[in-house]
């Protein structure tokens, strides 16, 4: 197994965040807590290419369906549908025009525990109900029950792979290898290195 600090994900910042002029704000979430960027670009995606990257995860109609109808549950929301797979149609159809409304960033970023930490400084799914600290949860505002009323889908800003397996398939999905970059960054030896001998004088 290759060491740690070797593992990377896919994040990518959705139309409202560019349009909310945030993409600074984000990234430095990301830099700032020690992980390395490895690869970024800007694109306007296709309604295929963004179906393709949601449906990687054979199970993910499944279990974004049940998310939904658990959150549901929790607030006593009665939703047309508790079918799982009824309920990711509609989501995939939205998100479809969501994602390829406008522009987006797509980056590629490296360090120990990346999918874990990077999805933990996201926050969850509904800004409304994810936690306070996180980017879904400090900069912006939006509902389960306000996307779907309106047939939308859920404005939250940033996607994050959801397991480092996950990382990989979406990586090949949105970049060519030539387009990621193997590169030292100093500041890894303070997290990573086991001598630190060398820095006192
Ligand atoms: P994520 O991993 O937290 O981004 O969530 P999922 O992979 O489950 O869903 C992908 C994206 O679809 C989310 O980030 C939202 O933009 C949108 N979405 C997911 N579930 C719902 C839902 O129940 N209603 C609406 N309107 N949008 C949703
Ligand atoms: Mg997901």
């Amino acid at each position: 197994m290759s060491h740690q600090s070797k593992e990377r994900t896919l994040i990518i910042l959705k139309p409202d965040a560019l349009q909310r002029s945030l993409m600074g704000e984000i990234i430095q979430r990301y830099e700032r807590i020690g992980l390395k960027l490895v690869g970024m670009k800007l694109v306007v995606p296709s309604a295929e290419h963004v179906e393709q990257h949601y449906t990687l995860d054979p199970e993910w109609r499944r279990i974004t369906g049940e998310k939904r109808v658990k959150a549901a549950k929790a607030k006593g929301e009665v939703l047309k549908t508790e079918d799982p797979y009824e309920i990711t149609a509609v989501i995939l159809d939205n998100l479809k025009k969501y994602m390829t409304s406008g522009p987006v960033v797509c980056m590629v970023w490296q360090g120990a525990h990346v999918v874990e930490i990077v999805r933990k400084l996201t926050g969850g799914t509904e800004p409304r109900s994810t936690d306070v600290g996180t980017i879904r949860g400090d900069y912006v505002l939006d509902s389960y029950m306000m996307a779907d009323a309106d047939s939308r889908a859920i404005r939250n800003l940033v996607h994050a792979s959801g397991s480092p397996e996950e990382a990989e398939k979406e990586i090949m999905h949105w970049f060519d290898q030539n387009e990621l970059v193997d590169y030292r960054l100093i500041g890894e030896q303070i997290l990573y290195d086991v001598n630190l001998d060398g820095i006192l004088e």
